[in-house]
């Protein structure tokens, strides 16, 4: 059984505004105060594990012990087919130190050239990690295909060249809510509020 959170204070273990905006609005329906990890100062450690869990829970221990309070980390990315699964963890790295997604993305495309397989996933894991060390891991994943060229100024990272299976609007195109009901991090979410959070008021 998985631990219960019942603390009311919760850090978000990430540097990425786009991250922390979506998990704010994720939790928005529960009473609990949520501090970024960029706001409490905390150093971002180096990603050196060798799978986005691993990832994941370097960054959740990292803030939950430095902060002494209950940390939240994300880690995610897009796993391209045709490229035997990268960007992968190496995801916000392709960006560059300049996080520049448009050119991620154009070595995305470029890559892929013209194999007709066009087939992607974003998936996410969530470490939830306590100051006594407990730690819970949820993943979650949703498969599409990728656009060129990009659409959309909406959500963040690869979004714009992401059309989930069976939508017609790319992650760039749609509104949060309807991003919210269907990304990776929902899904790993959905796992991760089963089993440790009490139901929304
Ligand atoms: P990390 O988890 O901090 O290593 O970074 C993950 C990277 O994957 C982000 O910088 C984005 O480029 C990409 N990524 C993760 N989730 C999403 C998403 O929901 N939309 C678009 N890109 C994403």
């Amino acid at each position: 059984m998985a631990r219960r959170f019942k603390e009311k204070r919760l850090v978000i273990a990430s540097h990425n505004p786009g991250k922390v905006r979506e998990i704010e609005e994720l939790l928005s329906a529960w009473p609990i105060g949520v501090v970024s990890a960029a706001e409490l100062n905390l150093p971002e450690p180096e990603e050196t594990g060798d799978s986005f869990a691993a990832n994941a829970k370097l960054k959740s221990d990292a803030a939950a012990f430095a902060a002494k309070l209950p940390a939240l980390a994300d880690d995610s990315g897009l796993t391209v087919d045709a490229l035997g699964g990268a960007p992968g963890i190496y995801s916000a790295r392709w960006g560059g130190p300049e996080k520049d997604f448009d050119a991620a993305m154009g070595r995305v495309n470029e890559e892929i050239g013209d194999n007709p397989d066009r087939n992607a996933k974003f998936v996410c894991a969530l470490a939830l990690t306590w100051p006594d060390g407990h730690c819970e891991i949820f993943e979650g994943d949703v498969a599409g295909t990728l656009v060129w060229p990009p659409r959309g100024e909406k959500g963040f990272g690869y979004d714009p060249m992401f059309l989930a299976a069976g939508d017609t609007g790319t992650f760039g195109e749609i509104e949060p809510e309807e991003k919210h009901a269907k990304s990776h991090r929902a899904a790993a979410f959905n796992r991760l509020i089963t089993a440790c959070l009490p139901p929304a008021a």
